[in-house]
């Protein structure tokens, strides 16, 4: 034993040979750690993961309850009653403001936990080398001395030295600051260089950019560079979304109308010379009355609840605010590649100039090598200018494009792992979607005048390649590629494309290392094409029914695409996205618009083709000054920006890179465009079931303060009291709310135009039914009540307060569809508005009921008779409100 162990890292790292390095570590950079020493190492080191930092959350959190306006408004309200000497109610106004600061603090831990939750279900991964292999590892288990592969858009996980280096740049501002990727190296740096000049280096916490590389891991965990300031940088307060803030606003509107309403009373009242205790009181009730104190808490669980319901259905939510925003979409941008289509890419058609090989026969692969002697060369190419990873067991990780190339090697009898030991990599430009090609140097002992040999070999879209072409292989010899053989190659890869195939162009060039060797930006340059590779790569049948359902729901669906005009017009076709009589746009056409040119361009298309991933930003940016909100697909690094830039960024979770996940809202956990149009479905529901809780809560509030300021008038004492109120607001509208928010989508919920961002929350007459509502139901209450007051009846108030509270019920049932009558969509169909409208009601009872209650309350005991009336009243209510929607419903 004793290998296990974690051998001490070396000191400044950065300083040494990287193979110093690796020794110090016991590893090797080639074949990386075997799997039981890293598991020993793990055991020993403990998960590579920082500090939780939870505690740091909770301060912010809490502290963000107190600066709540109704926390104020309660607070004047306990100490208006001390100072009127009822030190009962006080206490008791005490005791509700600290339980509202401990439910809205809950309320908030709890979403925040649940979005926590939610990211934990995308589980940062790494590429380690262990035994000789390499495959994706969970990051939290990366020990030191573990080999790591670094690509493009991937965070790095550990701090390491770098051991192999091919245009690697890392962005290392989140630890350094500094905003421009740094490149790295392999070579040793000076031991007393600051940690933004460490080129030898690769940090925790910060992002590769470009290029690949190998990372020897040095520490992990708390022990990075990372781990040592995570402490100190602070926890951030969890942003409130648009729709908090205009709730907040909302709250703090109503807190002035409360304000101004007690101003009136108060002066109109001392006008009339009333008692200045009974005026105080009133104005305390009246205050209170008007504000929903249960609102702003039930929004955030509302909201929360809404993420858990996309993440079943595979839509991870980053940002809360995507929940609603998402609700408001008016055009989808959508990746073609595997968002659109299953990435499940298969060759079907090889085009050796001329000779042209149809894979869909089954027999076409028996002796093929043999019959077409260019096939070879090409098959060749397509292995070595690749990045799949063979598994032990044969299974082909990578790239889709890329493993189909390694499988129709392997099908015509190629051997990958054979050609790859025969042609070790030397020197590679890594593809990058702007350039739409990928080129590889490999080592190639057969050059004639003896001395050492290369082989470059170079794949991409034939728009890619072709240019950079200066001959073609025919039959096995390269002839010059004229003008009118260029055409050729050019109609044979359209034809392929108009099929719905993916098309690759794939090159080569040979020299010997006698000769003057071309350098990265020459290497490109003087190509023999060896021919084209056609892929099949089927649409999802999901998308199509979820572009049919975007269409019904008024969404607008927009390809972008990398890919050929031809392959995604057929694509497109498929999918029903367009018709036969729309065009493409292509990125070379873009270009040549400005962007008040593409404003008018965007509302019409439907596919863009061959866009570089700079476009996607000028797209999105036009679709939003035409007002559209905009959901944006993206995988690769470059499409980061557009992502940021789109009012929902969406990031795919299979073939995503870490940095497209960093910039999203939302990831989904199976690429597929249909998940997006499930997200879309829940969060209308999520808006719609918000906006149904504020109706019926306002509705509620209106009724308080009519009954406030009208019972007066009428002569009668105050009708309810402070604490009363609170309890109306806190409990008799909070529970019913919390269920309407799991209220199950309406059937039609899709068949609608979205809404808009800025929409009214109250509904869409903008809260003229609140306000009806509120009116009929304050008419209700107080008409029996004004006659039992009248006939000295001491019950009076205390059947108000019960009425109002079953009625606030009832109009929940009610209100849990405009649209729908509530014998249409089922008294009992929402279990849990049943269950928290039981336990209300019991809670009522009890408080009616049971004396010490009551007495706090300053409640009276009930009749029989009593009850019968205050049924009658909520039955009336749920008629009028089921006869408001039936009249104003029908639009
Ligand atoms: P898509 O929208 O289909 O994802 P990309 O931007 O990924 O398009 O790719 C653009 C073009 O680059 C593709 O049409 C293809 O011709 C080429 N391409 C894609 N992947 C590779 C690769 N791994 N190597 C070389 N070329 C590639
Ligand atoms: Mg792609």
């Amino acid at each position: 034993m004793g290998v296990g162990a974690t051998e001490a890292p070396p000191d400044a790292p950065h300083s040494l040979p990287a193979a110093e390095v690796a020794r110090d570590l016991a590893t090797d950079p080639e074949a990386g750690l075997v799997t039981p020493i890293a598991e020993d190492r793990l055991a020993a080191a403990g998960p590579n993961l920082l500090p939780d930092r939870d505690g740091l959350r909770r301060w912010p959190i809490l502290l963000g309850q107190l600066r709540s306006p109704i926390l104020l408004l309660l607070a004047a309200a306990g100490a208006l009653s001390a100072g009127l000497g009822d030190l009962l109610e006080a206490c008791v106004i005490g005791a509700v403001v600290v339980l509202n600061v401990w439910i809205g603090y809950r309320q908030e831990l709890v979403a925040e936990r649940a979005m926590e939750a939610l990211h934990a279900l995308d589980v940062p991964t790494a590429t380690a080398v262990r035994d000789g292999k390499a495959g994706p590892v969970e990051a939290a288990t990366v020990v030191p001395g573990d080999v790591l592969l670094l690509q493009a858009g991937a965070h790095v996980p550990a701090d390491g030295r770098i051991a192999e280096a091919h245009a690697l740049r890392i962005d290392e501002s989140a630890l350094t600051g500094e905003s421009v990727p740094s490149d790295k190296q392999s070579e040793p740096v000076p031991r007393d260089v600051v940690l933004a000049e460490r080129g030898s280096m690769a940090y925790s916490g910060t992002v590769v950019s470009g290029g690949r590389g190998r990372l020897v891991v040095t520490a992990t965990g708390r022990h990075t560079e990372l781990g040592r300031v995570a402490g100190l940088l602070g926890a951030t307060t969890p942003g409130r979304t648009p729709l908090q803030l205009r709730l907040d606003a909302l709250v703090r509107q109503l807190g002035l109308v409360a304000a101004a309403l007690v101003l009136v009373v108060l002066v109109l009242g001392l006008v009339r010379g009333e008692d200045l205790d009974v005026l105080l009181l009133t104005a305390v009730s009246l205050a209170v009355a008007a504000v929903p104190e249960s609102l702003p808490a039930v929004v955030t669980i509302t909201l929360a609840l809404g993420a858990q319901r996309m993440a079943k259905r595979s839509a991870l939510i980053r940002r809360l605010s995507a929940v609603e925003t998402l609700g408001s979409v008016t055009t989808v941008c959508s990746d073609k590649t595997g968002t659109l289509t299953q990435n499940r890419m298969t060759v079907v058609v090889l085009d050796l100039a001329g000779a042209n090989l149809d894979l869909r026969s089954t027999t076409a692969t028996t002796g093929a090598l043999e019959r077409h002697p260019s096939l070879r060369a090409l098959l060749t190419a397509g292995v070595l200018c690749n990045d799949t990873v063979v598994a032990q067991d044969g299974t082909l990780l990578g790239d889709p494009t890329e493993t189909a190339l390694v499988a129709v090697a392997q099908r015509c009898g190629l051997q990958p792992d054979q050609l790859r030991a025969a042609h070790p990599r030397v020197s590679e430009l890594p593809f990058d979607a702007a350039r739409g090609r990928m080129t590889t140097v490999h080592r190639d002992p057969l050059q004639p005048d003896g001395a050492d040999g290369r082989v470059a070999y170079c794949k991409g879209s034939v728009d890619g390649v072709l240019p950079r072409c200066s001959a073609v292989r025919v039959a096995g010899h390269a002839v010059p590629l004229d003008a009118e053989v260029r055409q050729r190659a050019r109609a044979a890869a359209d034809t392929l494309a108009a099929d719905g195939l993916r098309v690759l162009a794939v090159a080569t060039r040979t020299w010997s290392t006698a000769a003057r060797e071309p350098d990265d930006e020459h290497l490109e340059e003087a190509l023999t094409l060896l021919g084209l590779v056609a892929m099949i790569d089927p649409a999802r049948p999901q998308a199509r029914v979820a572009i049919a359902a975007c269409r019904e729901a008024g969404i607008a669906a927009v390809m972008i695409t990398g890919d050929h005009p031809l392959t995604a017009a057929a694509i497109g076709r498929d999918l029903a996205l367009i018709d036969d009589t729309d065009e493409v746009v292509t990125g070379a056409q873009l270009a040549e618009l400005d962007d008040e040119q593409l404003v008018d361009v965007v509302r019409t298309t439907r596919i863009y083709a061959r866009v570089l991933p700079a476009d996607k930003l000028r797209i999105v940016a036009a679709l939003q000054q035409q007002g559209e909100v905009v959901a944006m697909t993206g995988d690769g690094v470059n499409d980061a920006p557009a992502l940021r830039q789109a009012d929902v960024g969406v990031a795919m979770g299979i073939t995503g890179t870490d940095v497209t996940k960093d910039a999203a809202d939302i990831v989904l956990r199976d690429d597929d465009f249909a998940t997006i149009v499930g997200a879309v479905h829940e969060g209308r529901v999520v808006f719609e079931n918000i906006r149904k809780f504020i109706r019926n809560i306002l509705s509620g509030n209106v009724a308080e303060v009519a009954v406030m300021i009208v019972a007066p008038l009428l002569g009668m004492p105050i009708p309810l009291l402070p604490l009363q109120i609170l309890w109306l607001n806190l409990v008799t509208d909070g529970l019913p709310a919390m269920a309407l928010a799991v209220e199950p989508a309406e059937p039609g919920v899709l068949k609608q135009p979205p809404t808009p961002l800025t929409a009214s929350l109250f509904g869409d007459d903008g809260g003229r039914a609140i306000l009806r509502r509120g009116a009929a139901l304050s008419v209700l209450v107080l008409l029996p009540t004004f006659v039992l007051w009248k006939t000295g009846d001491a019950a009076w108030q205390t059947v108000l307060f019960t009425s109002i509270a079953a009625a606030e019920l009832a109009g929940g049932f009610a209100m849990r569809s405009e649209r729908a009558s509530l014998r249409a969509i089922g008294l009992l169909s929402n279990r849990p508005m049943v269950l928290a409208v039981a336990a209300t009601l019991g809670l009522q009872v009890l408080l009616v009921t049971v004396p010490v209650l009551r007495d706090t309350l300053g409640l009276e005991p009930l009749a029989a008779s009593h009850w019968v009336l205050v049924a009658a009243i909520a039955v009336a209510y749920l008629a009028v409100v089921e006869l408001d929607k039936a009249w104003h419903g029908r639009r």
